[in-house]
């Protein structure tokens, strides 16, 4: 196998990867920057460069900020290789990626993961029926492409995304049949404990403010504390069904799309078998690194929403923060040099993150949304185990996610259990009694992505 030598590999280029790869060239490592995407952007900024002033101006001012991150990137010495789906890493950084169907490969002294989060799995009744998708995934249909959906559009779930979208739709004259919310009373109650806290990020809080006046404004009919969704229809979504304060509702919609929050994406980190715990306030699980990023496996570091959700910018910040921690152990920087380029970058980040534990509270996704009670509800799609397989294979002695595949393929797919990874976690961690800790998650292994026979022998 051919590896080519380079002092650091960065993976994805988001605000993390971008802002990570820069810091690094700049004092003088070679880098490469691999991503999937065509160009740099990361979920944020995607396809930043190539939208027209006027997809910028629809998508809003947090979009066209990333223009500055993407051009800076450009002006480096970093190298970029587009359209790279890395699919391993080993524990000796030899980073193997798949372009243009041949597999190539870094032997690197240090790698950064900057691979972002995705959203987390929402297995309702009817999530599978062709016209529901993710709010993510009809956002980036808007950022690559500037289209929408045809006919009325439900809006489900909870968390800043759902909101954004929502005024990014109202913008592109998207008709809205409703936006139902699943937050609860309950949910502003326990986020108030934190409101002094969010106040000092006012301009977070500001701009979610804003999102709901508009959406106020265009007349999007908005339901709150949203439970027993369902999706209803025969082989297409027809209609999202609900139930507030005790009162049945029924929207009809020909496409729903969901949102409820998202999570690390950890397959690398969990590939390279590093620690994680759980977190309960984000309700997932996340990579135990120090201050800089890194984890427990020599000269690899992990930045942005990877590490853990905090947004576009503190990926920004954590990318650079990255950047110097390994910097400093290639041997490129004193301690002294790496701590005094830290102190404003810490500062800033400690800025950011303090909307966090406000937005984490607000947003909790409520357990029925999580952890389905309907034993029909598929679960993990790609090999379609349902809810009710999972809860058969506990009560026959399978003990964590591991054994459920062996029990029924479940996190056996394409997509290697990034889709139900979570979900499977939860139902065996509450059918046993058990915390997600201690169940566990899947064990990851390569290749991360879907690669054929013929790529492979090509490398
Ligand atoms: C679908 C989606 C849409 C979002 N939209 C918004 C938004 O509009 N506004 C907002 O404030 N926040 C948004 N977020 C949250 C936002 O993504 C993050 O806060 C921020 O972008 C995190 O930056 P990051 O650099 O950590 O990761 P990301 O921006 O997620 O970048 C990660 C990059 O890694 C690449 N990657 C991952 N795996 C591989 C692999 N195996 N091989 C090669 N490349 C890989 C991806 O292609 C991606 O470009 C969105 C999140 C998601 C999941």
């Amino acid at each position: 196998m051919n590896l080519e030598p380079v002092d650091v590999v960065v993976i994805g280029a988001g605000p993390a990867g971008m802002a990570g790869a820069r810091t690094l060239a700049d004092l003088g490592l070679s880098v490469v920057l691999l991503d999937e995407q065509s160009a740099v952007g990361g979920q944020i900024y995607r396809g930043i460069n190539s939208a027209s002033p006027a997809r910028r101006t629809l998508l809003g001012p947090d979009y066209a900020a990333g223009a500055h991150l993407a051009n800076a990137v450009k002006s480096t010495t970093v190298r970029h290789e587009t359209g790279a789906s890395v699919w391993q890493i080993t524990r000796e950084r030899q980073v193997h990626y798949l372009k243009n169907g041949q597999v190539r490969s870094f032997a690197a002294r240090a790698v950064l993961l900057a691979t972002g989060a995705m959203e987390r799995p929402f297995p309702i009744p009817g999530w599978t029926l062709p016209g529901v998708m993710t709010a993510g995934a009809a956002q980036i249909l808007l950022k690559t492409a500037g289209i929408g959906p045809q006919g009325p559009v439900v809006l489900a779930g909870c968390g800043p995304l759902l909101y954004l979208l929502g005024w990014q739709y109202l913008r592109a004259g998207i008709p809205i049949a409703a936006l139902v919310d699943t937050s609860r009373r309950e949910d502003y109650w326990r986020a108030r404990v934190h409101l002094l806290g969010a106040l000092r990020a006012w301009p977070y809080l500001r701009k979610g403010v804003s999102l709901l006046r508009a959406l106020r404004k265009g007349e999007v009919p908005h339901y709150t504390g949203a439970e027993q969704l369902q999706v209803e229809g025969e082989g297409q979504a027809q209609a999202l069904s609900f139930v507030v304060d005790g009162k049945a509702q029924r929207v009809s919609a020909s496409t729903v799309l969901l949102h409820q929050g998202v999570v690390p994406n950890i397959q690398f980190t969990q590939a390279l078998r590093a620690q994680h715990r759980w977190d309960d306030a984000q309700l997932c699980f996340v990579p135990e690194t120090d201050r800089w990023g890194a984890l427990d496996v020599p000269f690899i570091s992990v930045a942005g929403d990877g590490a853990g959700i905090g947004g576009a910018q503190a990926a920004a910040l954590q990318g650079q923060l990255s950047a110097l921690g390994l910097a400093r152990t290639l041997g490129q920087l004193t301690p002294a040099q790496r701590d005094a380029q830290a102190a404003p970058l810490r500062a800033e980040l400690e800025r950011n993150l303090r909307i966090r534990p406000f937005l984490d509270a607000l947003y909790r996704p409520r357990e029925e949304n999580r952890i389905p009670a309907r034993d029909d509800v598929t679960i993990c799609r790609c090999e379609e185990v349902t809810a009710g397989d999972v809860r058969r294979f506990v009560e026959l002695g399978c003990s964590g996610p591991n054994q459920a595949k062996s029990f029924g393929r479940c996190g056996m797919g394409p997509c290697q259990g990034r889709m139900c990874g979570l979900t499977v976690t939860e139902i065996i961690a509450k059918s046993r009694g058990l915390t997600p800790d201690e169940v566990g998650y899947y064990r990851i292994r390569p290749p991360i992505k879907p690669i054929t026979l013929g790529e492979l022998a090509s490398g």
